[in-house]
């Protein structure tokens, strides 16, 4: 029978942010002002392996929970104790300390390994459960880089269990609906994405976890081979606020004045249309290409582009042309006319970034392509699009990886998009989705061709694919970029590098970070951010095959159901109006959204569509086809009207692309209130009839 190692990790609590959080200065969070909390996705782990533990029938099975972090984090193991946990380990080391995904994920599965070996005296069928991400950090990379770390398969997105058959049974969320899965084989990382039952600490049990030993091991213990700052593949170079919201906010007192802004906005079509999208800047071009061999404007920050801009003028008077014609004279010049804005060694780095010319990478910019059914996930064509963007600046070909089954005949499409090449790798046993197969025919693509940029969607897929490509090939990789911009490091001899931005900390941070000691840069980034060009059947491209010997050992998981939506919902209807799970019940979402789409198209004089949260979609209140967001559809009606609906990052991005977003929820703290143009605080219920009857008087 299984034993379970939960991993819990001690974040910030980003739910109670304040002003004072803030640095004035810079707007970025302090995070010594913020309390210190257990990740509530760990949480939910923990309390789902007890459930598992609970459901297997073997109470004897061992839960061992681990953490990495300070000292401090012995608070998570305490809480841990206090509720279902046999034993806990504390990874501390200040060496271990401003790791990025790799450098986390490499420890945490070398503890793994010795827990196995100490604690569970090397019984190998035990389960690795972990929270899907955490608040902090957000980016879901190191359950599967552990997993890859240990050679194991990952089960992502895990929404509940069944104990059937001697085995479990896990129920996932994948794009376009949900799927029961099984490992082959044992050991197993699983990812918990939503379990809603808490676990509560009972009194002795409290007592008894604040004397209970807690096994603490330092980095020597662990023999890890990718630690801290040092064993990291990606680094911050920035850190800024995020942008205000572009949508108005506005808060709209009764239904009678909605009804107005409803009609006047959709009449006017004053909404948000396409803002907050990739927003085009002047497109980078390599040293060599530009004006002057003096014209460093790509800098990757803006203290650099000044002062290259003044060191560029400098020279001009100094009567340099061009960088190998600056002598010791010239040097002395432009010291003494700086006004003190160089020192010495500050020069000569920066004269030394002048004469580097070459990007700093090699090769291809590559998309590796999602499909379902013989159809290109359209975050695929986004991608295309953005890569071709790359490509272009940094005068190279995109290449797009395509693996499946008979997925051939989609290479034609890709090409259209954009794609110069099509790497296509055919094997049945690619013929359904298996991160481990898919992984290995994926890797070893790019360790034969190497291209220098390697984008990957954010959707579920690739955010469970990216990390294990990634951190087979060893190269770093960031996660949900919603900006990928060239720019150099000329000072640091760089040129041409990928800057990967992306929000951070639940969103009140962006973070702008670049890729090191690897031979490529990767990203998975935000579907609905990128913009697609418009499909050109002229466009001439190549069709490369690549092979890759796979076998059965290779699959790592059976598919036991797969649930996706079905029919037809004519998401390109100017107006659509969706229900979540605030709407209590199939009956309230059939009455009262149903009434409102009609009211709406009589005001209107237009077609409106039905939609749906993921969450209004598990209560069964409607069909699955209806759910909009990450894993349902992405959409950019005229008005998008949300009733009962939070507002969750998932649910959101499938509407950022919408001119005008209306939100109906009765908390007045619910997020999609700051994601939104209009919206109203009251019930469905109360709300939904006096609209109708006011957009039938309008
Ligand atoms: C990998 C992954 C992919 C996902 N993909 C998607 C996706 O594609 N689409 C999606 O939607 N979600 C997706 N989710 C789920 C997402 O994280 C949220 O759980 C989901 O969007 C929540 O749906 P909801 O807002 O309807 O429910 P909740 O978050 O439970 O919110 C219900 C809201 O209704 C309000 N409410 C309650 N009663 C009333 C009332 N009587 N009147 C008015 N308001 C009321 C509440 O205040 C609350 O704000 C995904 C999650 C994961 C992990």
């Amino acid at each position: 029978m299984s034993d379970y190692i939960v991993l819990v990790k001690q974040v910030p609590d980003v739910s109670q942010i304040t002003d004072n959080a803030f640095d004035p200065e810079t707007g970025t969070l302090i995070r010594t002002r913020l309390a210190s909390v257990v990740n509530e996705l760990d949480a939910q782990a923990l309390a789902f392996a007890s459930y598992m533990r609970q459901i297997s029938g073997d109470q004897k099975a061992r839960i061992v929970v681990l953490t990495m972090g300070p000292p401090m984090a012995v608070e998570v193991l305490r809480y841990s104790l206090g509720r279902c946990a046999d034993k806990v380990v504390l990874l501390t080391d200040r060496a271990l300390g401003g790791a990025d995904t790799v450098a986390t994920a490499n420890p945490l599965a070398f503890a793994v390994r010795k827990i196995v070996k100490e604690i569970l005296k090397n019984d190998h069928d035990y389960y690795v459960v972990c929270g899907m991400q955490s608040v902090d950090g957000d980016t879901a990379q190191v359950p599967p880089q552990m997993a890859e770390e240990l050679g194991l398969p990952c089960i992502a997105y895990v929404t509940s269990a069944e104990f059937k058959r001697n085995r479990f049974e896990f129920t996932r969320i994948i794009s376009g609906g949900s799927q029961v899965v099984a490992p082959k084989k044992l050991p197993a990382v699983v990812t918990v994405a939503k379990y809603e039952y808490p676990l509560f600490a009972s009194f002795t049990k409290t007592r008894w976890a604040n004397e209970a030993e807690v096994i603490t091991w330092g980095s020597e213990d662990i023999k890890a081979t990718h630690i801290g700052v040092k064993g990291s593949k990606t680094s911050v170079i920035r850190v800024f606020p995020p942008g205000k919201s572009s949508r108005k906010c506005q808060h709209v007192n009764d239904a009678k004045s909605l009804a107005k802004v409803l009609v006047d906005g959709f009449k006017s079509g004053d909404g948000h249309a396409g803002q907050g999208k990739d927003a085009k800047t002047s497109r980078y071009a390599l040293p060599l290409k530009r004006a002057s061999l003096f014209d460093r404007s790509f800098e990757g920050t803006q203290k650099e582009q000044a002062d290259y801009r003044l060191l560029a003028d400098k020279l001009a008077e100094a009567g340099a042309k061009a960088p190998d014609q600056i002598d010791a004279a010239m040097k002395e010049k432009v010291l003494a006319s700086s006004g003190g804005q160089f020192h010495q060694k500050a020069l000569d780095d920066m004269i030394g970034g002048l004469k580097c010319t070459e990007p700093s990478f090699k090769g291809e910019v590559w998309v590796v392509a999602e499909h379902s059914d013989g159809v290109v996930h359209p975050a695929t064509f986004e991608l295309t699009g953005k890569a071709r963007d790359l490509a272009d600046s940094l005068e190279t070909k995109v290449g797009v990886c395509l693996a499946g089954s008979g997925v051939e005949p989609m290479a034609k499409e890709l090409i259209a998009a954009g794609a110069d090449n099509v790497y296509v790798i055919e094997d049945k046993l690619l013929a359904v989705f298996d991160a481990i197969a898919y992984r290995k025919a994926i890797a070893d693509a790019i360790n034969t061709y190497w291209p220098q940029i390697v984008l990957y969607a954010a959707t579920p897929q690739g955010r469970m694919l990216a990390p294990m490509v990634s951190y087979r090939v060893g190269c770093g990789l960031t996660a949900d970029c919603t900006g990928l911009d060239i720019r150099d490091s000329s000072r640091k001899g760089d040129i041409g590098l990928l800057l990967q931005t992306r929000p951070a900390l639940g969103g009140n941070v962006m973070a702008t970070i670049r890729t090191k000691d690897s031979r490529s840069q990767m990203a998975t980034a935000r579907p609905g951010v990128m913009k697609r060009i418009p499909a050109d059947a002229s466009r001439k491209g190549k069709v490369i095959r690549h092979g890759v010997s796979l076998s059965q050992d290779d699959i790592s998981l059976d598919i036991i159901k797969t649930e996706l939506g079905a029919g037809h919902v004519n998401f390109g209807a100017s107006v659509i109006v969706s229900g979540g799970k605030g709407m209590q019940s199939r009956d309230n979402y059939e009455h009262l959204v149903g009434s409102l789409c009609e009211g709406l198209a009589r005001t209107l004089d237009t077609r409106v569509e039905r939609g749906a949260s993921r969450a209004a979609v598990e209560q069964g209140f409607i069909e699955r086809a209806h759910q909009v967001g990450q894993t349902g559809t992405s959409i950019g009606p005229k008005l998008y009207v949300a009733l009962g609906i939070s507002g969750a990052i998932q649910h959101m991005i499938g509407v950022a692309n919408t001119e005008t977003i209306v939100a109906v929820n009765s908390d007045p703290n619910a997020p999609i209130f700051k994601q939104c143009d209009y919206y109203i605080v009251g019930t469905v219920e109360d709300t939904i009839p006096q609209l109708v009857e006011a957009l039938a008087a309008v």
